[in-house]
C-alpha cells in the first residue's frame, strides 16, 4: 500500500500550492487526456522510488467561522484519520493564528506522525523568525516554500522516513511455473452495487473462493479461481463481510478506494445506471487513469432503465468518461445476473494488455512505419528525429522513444503514435504511456 500524506491547515497558507508540487510529476503524464476530470483533493506523487498518495484537505473546509471540529468536515477528519502522516501547514509570513492553535490541538490528540511546516519561508531561516511556531507543541518547524519548491524534497523525505516499506526481498516468491493471480479491485460509489455483484459472483458455481479471511474489519481480500484463472479480489473499499455475504458499510472511504486501485492490476469500475456518471465516478476514473491501472467499465442496474434513460446514460459515459475509451464497456445487472460473463473476458484481456511484452525490434518497426505514414512537424528549423523505441514498464505499458529534438513533438502526434502502438499490440483496457528520451 502506498503511504498517504494528508495536508491540513487553515485557508490560504499554501496547501494547494504544496499539493501541486507534491503531485507534479504525475500531472504531466495525464495533461494531454482530453476531458479528464481530476479531483484536486487527491493526487499521487513520487520521489525517487517512493510513491505516495497526497490528500489536500483544504477544499473540504465548509465554514471557516465555525470551530475546528465543525470546520473540519467529516471527510477531512476521515482523511486525516486514514493518513499515515499529517503535514500541518502554517504561514511563515502571517505568523500564528487562533485557527492554527485549534488545528494543532486536534492533531496532538491524534497521536500520529505529524510534521509542522512553515510555508512561504523563502529567504527565511529555521531559527528566530520561525520560533513562535514552537508554541504549537508539535516539535520541529520545517521551513518550505511551496511556490519556489524550496525544502519540498526534504519534506517528502521526512514525511516518508518513519513509514517502513516492505523490502523487495520480503515479497512472497512464486514457485517455478506458478502464475501470479490477477489482482482485481472493484471500485465504485456507495450503492453502485459492489456487494451485490460480489455476492452474485461468490454464488456462482464456476467461481471457487478460497478460505475467506474471517475478518470483521473493513479490509477484505478474497482469493478465488474461475475457469482455471487465479484472482485476488483486493481490499474493496466500503464493503464488509458478514458471514458468507458482503454488505456495504456506511463509511465510504476514498482513501481505501485509491489504495485498492493502486494495489490492483485491473480495476472494475462499477457505475450506477440509475445515477448516471457522477462527479465522483469521473474522479475515480481519472484516478485509475493516473495510476495506470488496467480498467473495465461496467454500468450496473441496467435492468432498471427504460430505452430513453439508457440513451442518456450512454451519452453521459461518452462525454464524461471519454478519456477511458480504450476500456471495454459493459451494461449489466448484478441482481438479475445479466451480462456478467463477458466481464471476465474483458478483465482477462485488460490484464493481458497491461502486462504484455513488447520487444524493441517490433516497437521500433511500428515507430518507423508510423513515421513513414505521417512525419512529425518541423518546429522552426528543427524536426523531431525519432530513432528507436523500447519498453520501459508494464501495468501500465510504457513505451520510451529515443531520438533528438523530441521536446518538439506535439501532443497530437504523440496521440497518433499511441494509437498506432495500441493497434499493433491490441492494447485494450490498459492506459499506455509514451515517453520521449531526447539526446538534445
Ligand atoms: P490554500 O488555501 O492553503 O490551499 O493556499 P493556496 O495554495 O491557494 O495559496 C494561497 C496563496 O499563497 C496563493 O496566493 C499562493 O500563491 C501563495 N503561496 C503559496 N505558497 C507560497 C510560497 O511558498 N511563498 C509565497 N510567498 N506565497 C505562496
Ligand atoms: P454497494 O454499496 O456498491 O455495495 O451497493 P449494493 O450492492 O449494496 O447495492 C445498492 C442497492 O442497489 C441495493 O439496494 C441493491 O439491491 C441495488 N442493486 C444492486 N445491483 C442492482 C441491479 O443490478 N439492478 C437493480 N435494479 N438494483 C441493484
Amino acid at each position: 500500500m502506498k503511504p498517504v500524506i494528508a495536508l491540513v491547515g487553515r485557508p490560504n497558507v499554501g496547501k494547494s500550492t504544496l499539493f501541486n508540487r507534491l503531485t507534479k510529476s504525475r500531472d504531466a503524464i495525464v495533461s494531454d487526456y482530453a476531458g479528464l476530470t481530476r479531483d484536486r483533493h487527491y493526487g499521487q506523487g513520487r520521489q525517487g522510488k517512493r510513491e505516495y498518495i497526497v490528500i489536500d484537505t483544504g477544499g473540504f473546509e465548509p465554514d471557516a467561522s465555525q470551530g475546528i471540529f465543525r470546520e473540519m468536515a467529516k471527510q477531512t477528519r476521515q482523511a486525516v484519520t486514514e493518513a499515515d502522516v499529517v503535514v500541518f501547514v502554517v504561514d511563515a509570513r502571517d505568523g500564528l493564528s487562533a485557527q492554527d492553535h485549534e488545528i494543532a490541538n486536534y492533531l496532538r490528540r491524534l497521536s500520529k506522525p505529524c510534521l509542522l511546516v512553515a510555508n512561504k519561508a523563502e529567504g527565511m531561516q529555521a531559527g528566530a523568525q520561525l520560533s513562535e511556531f514552537y508554541e504549537l507543541g508539535l516539535g520541529e518547524v520545517y521551513p518550505v516554500s511551496a511556490a519556489h519548491g524550496q525544502g519540498v524534497r526534504d519534506l517528502v523525505d521526512l514525511a516518508l522516513a518513519p513509514l517502513q516499506l516492505p523490502d523487495e526481498e520480503d515479497l512472497p516468491e512464486l514457485a517455478e511455473g506458478e502464475v501470479a493471480p490477477i489482482k482485481l479491485a472493484l471500485a465504485g460509489r456507495p450503492n453502485a452495487g459492489k456487494s451485490t455483484l460480489i455476492n452474485t459472483w461468490l454464488g456462482e458455481e464456476r467461481l471457487v473462493a478460497f478460505d475467506l479471511p474471517g475478518t470483521t474489519r473493513d479490509a477484505i481480500s478474497v482469493p478465488f479461481e474461475r475457469n482455471g484463472q487465479k484472482f485476488e479480489l483486493i481490499d474493496t473499499a466500503g464493503l464488509r463481510r458478514k458471514g458468507k455475504v458482503f454488505q456495504a458499510i456506511e463509511k465510504f472511504s476514498v482513501v481505501k478506494t485509491l489504495q485498492a486501485i493502486e494495489s490492483a492490476n485491473v480495476v472494475l469500475l462499477l457505475i450506477d445506471a440509475t445515477e448516471g456518471v457522477t462527479d465522483q465516478d469521473a474522479h475515480i476514473a481519472g484516478y485509475i487513469l493516473e495510476s495506470g491501472r488496467a480498467v473495465v467499465l461496467a454500468v450496473n442496474k441496467w435492468d432498471a432503465l427504460d430505452e430513453y434513460q439508457r440513451e442518456l446514460v450512454q451519452r453521459s459515459i461518452e462525454t464524461r468518461l471519454g478519456f477511458l475509451k480504450f476500456a471495454n464497456l459493459h451494461f449489466i445487472s448484478a441482481i438479475k445476473r445479466q451480462g456478467l460473463a463477458p466481464l471476465w473476458a474483458s478483465i482477462a484481456q485488460a490484464h493481458k494488455a497491461a502486462t504484455c511484452k513488447m520487444s524493441t525490434p517490433v516497437l521500433t518497426r511500428v515507430l518507423l512505419e508510423s513515421l513513414q505514414f505521417q512525419t512529425p512537424k518541423k518546429v522552426g528549423a528543427y524536426r523531431p528525429k525519432m530513432r528507436y523505441a523500447h519498453q520501459g514498464g508494464m501495468n501500465p505499458p510504457i513505451i520510451v522513444i529515443h531520438g533528438n529534438s523530441l521536446n518538439l513533438v506535439t501532443d497530437a502526434y504523440k496521440r497518433f503514435l499511441e494509437g498506432r502502438f495500441r493497434k499493433e499490440f491490441n492494447l485494450v483496457g490498459t492506459p499506455l504511456r509514451v515517453e520521449f528520451k531526447t539526446a538534445d
